[in-house]
């Protein structure tokens, strides 16, 4: 299911009724349950359920490194008596949920920003159908938490007060934001009341600072208001070096670099050199214990790269006059325009050049959702698509969709709200966000693959070349359009049906009425979607004269118009009448087979049963 919240969950249940409540959570595979084994006796205990002899306290203990993520069905007083001992720091904490005895209401109690408890307090509400309950300060205003902002985009935490900065964004009072590097996406999604003024402002007694910047400040203990800085990796260092240099001359190296130029370790996005360097150990073992990428690129690369410092010497050697230099660039230029920061600087074994590159490596594995949300009520999604929705960095859609679902949102999601002409672009977008490492949904109204956005980004995607992973992919079905006009009129489509589009902007007119006539012909129960708009009539009324030549006009149909919204209307009517009523592009026309029969106000297709008896 949620491909990265539920990983190593851990559940407690210490009742029969606890297994029940935490049962939805267990299904998926991802939360271990944890049950006593006098517990384990009196019930079938789920699959994969782990069982412990000793007392909870001691079971706790044993496993509190294990998991990043606890959820008890108990009382919260117990819960936080049992904890208390083994919490250390927020940094590193797991996080802490608490579900009542009844399964009502789920509780975030401990690291609800860093260890995302918060977050996975949304996620199983939403597959328990219970409350929320989050009482992080920064939530309530509908503000991102500071110490959680650039997570999406894999900034690093820098030194700072990160608690002090917290408490003044918590009490509304004015931050000034110094951006010098890294998405400003986040601020495009801030409610319009917020704390933060962007840039430099001498009217304004700032109460805090928050830096986003390569560069790594030390704050005096004693400052005057707290500040923060978080670190995007823009920094790409480029590495040459002798053969056989070693580990610690190629850390000390870069340090040293990085001392002088007060560049911040957090910012390094990754190494770069020459590709015959490859294979060497010293650079290899640094990348790997640094957690760095390393790119290497060929002679042929790295001599088209103007550099400011070429060498014949190094020429000579490997064919090209630069490798720190212009690997960094080449390195930096793969995220956009490139600066190099730092020339090239060189020390017995190692040379190191710094190039900042316009746009962060967020060093993650990007995925798109494609959620299909249902005819427009929130309780016609299903809670996978709402779990997808809710840990998304970005929700990409329609404005009228992405405002249906707003109580599944979360502060620091970024919104993209395309107006409804724009799909191809919108698909383009979630591609792009995606294949940089941002969790990407796009939403559609229905059923994604149904007249929907989930062909289009899919398409799309194979046009570029797409391997079938990466990004990750995973589609949502919704509860289409037909069927929610069906629910809300009998059971209209007992029987063979279709569905036919009367839009003409993507299929020719032809096609249209060949397959009308085909429907119409086969007796099929028909869906007419998009049937017209205020320009585009003539389609409808060509439907409507096939269908007259092969079916009665006391056909049964139903108009259904914004099924499960507040507009809702539904009118039923025949197809010799079907004209007279009101009809547009947020209607679902349902024609009857010619077995379909009202019966008071249900419209329904018989599948055959009570003619054998
Ligand atoms: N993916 C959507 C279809 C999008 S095409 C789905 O699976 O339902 C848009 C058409 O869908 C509209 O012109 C209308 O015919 C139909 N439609 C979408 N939402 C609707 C609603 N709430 N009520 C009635 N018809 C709807």
């Amino acid at each position: 299911m949620s491909q990265f919240l539920f990983q190593s969950c851990a559940a407690i249940a210490l009742t029969p009724r606890a297994v029940q409540i935490l049962f939805p959570l267990c299904q998926t595979g991802d939360v271990t349950l944890h049950i006593p084994s006098s517990l384990a006796s009196e019930i079938t205990p789920p699959q994969g359920s782990q069982i412990y002899e000793s007392s909870l306290k001691d079971h706790l203990t044993a496993i509190w490194s294990q998991y990043r993520a606890f959820i008890f069905v108990a009382a919260s007083g117990i819960v936080v008596r049992l904890i208390a001992p083994l919490l250390a720091h927020k940094t590193e904490d797991p996080a802490i949920i608490v579900i009542d005895p009844e399964g009502q209401y789920v509780i975030s109690l401990c690291s609800g920003h860093q260890g995302g408890a918060d977050q996975l307090t949304r996620l199983i509400a939403q597959q328990l159908t219970a409350t929320p309950i989050i009482t992080s300060a920064s939530t309530s205003l509908n503000l991102p938490g500071i110490d959680i902002l650039g997570v999406p985009f894999g900034w690093q935490k820098g030194q700072g007060d990160w608690n002090g900065i917290s408490r003044i964004c918590v009490h509304q009072e004015p931050i000034q934001v110094i951006q010098e590097a890294g998405s400003t996406l986040w601020q495009k999604s801030l409610p319009t009341e917020h704390p933060f003024y962007f840039g430099f402002n001498e009217e304004i007694s700032f109460k805090g600072r928050i830096w986003i910047t390569p560069t790594s400040r030390r704050f005096a203990p004693s400052s005057d208001i707290p500040k923060v800085q978080w670190h995007p990796r823009v920094l790409w260092v480029g590495i040459g070096c002798i053969r056989g240099a070693t580990q610690e001359q190629i850390t000390t190296a870069v340090q040293q670099v990085l001392q002088k130029s007060h560049l911040a370790f957090e910012a390094i996005a990754g190494l770069a050199t020459i590709d015959i360097k490859a294979d060497e150990i010293g650079l290899l073992n640094y990348a790997q214990s640094s957690q760095l990428p390393l790119k290497t690129y060929t002679a042929e690369i790295l001599k088209t790269v103007t550099v400011p410092n070429p060498s014949h010497i190094v020429a000579q050697a490997v064919d090209t006059p630069s490798v720190a230099e212009a690997a960094a660039l080449s390195a930096a230029k793969e995220y956009g325009e490139a600066v190099l920061l730092v020339q090239k600087q060189v020390t017995e074994a190692v040379t190191v050049a710094i190039a900042q590159a316009e746009i962060e490596y967020t060093g993650r594995t990007g995925y798109i959702g494609l959620v299909g949300i249902g005819p427009g009520n929130i309780t016609q999604i299903t809670p996978a698509a709402k779990t997808a929705i809710t840990q998304a960095d970005v929700i990409i859609g329609y404005s009228l969709y992405t405002d249906l679902i707003q109580p599944l949102q979360h502060p620091a999601q970024i919104i993209e709200s395309l107006p409804i002409t724009q799909e191809v672009q919108r698909a383009r977008r979630a591609i792009e966000l995606a294949q940089w490492g941002l969790s990407v949904v796009v939403i559609s109204s229905g059923d994604c693959g149904i007249y929907g956005m989930a062909g289009l980004v899919l398409e799309q995607l194979s046009v570029m070349g797409w391997d079938g992973n990466t990004p990750q992919v995973e589609v949502f079905p919704g509860i289409s359009a037909l069927q929610a006009a069906a629910s809300r009129v009998g059971a209209p489509l007992m029987h063979d049906f279709c569905a036919i589009s009367l839009s003409d902007l993507l299929t020719p007119i032809e096609v249209i009425e060949k397959r009308l006539e085909a429907a119409a012909k086969a007796d099929f129960v028909t869906a007419i979607y998009n049937p017209c708009s205020k320009t585009r009539i003539q389609p409808l009324l060509t439907a409507e004269k096939i269908f007259l030549m092969y079916r009665d006009p006391l056909t049964p149909v139903a108009i259904v118009r914004s099924v499960y919204r507040q507009d809702e209307e539904i009118i039923l009517t025949t197809l010799g009448k079907m004209l007279w009523s009101h009809i547009d592009m947020l209607t679902t026309i349902l024609i009857g087979n010619s077995t379909t029969f009202f019966h008071e106000n249900w419209m329904i297709t018989p599948r055959g049963y009570l003619k054998n008896e």
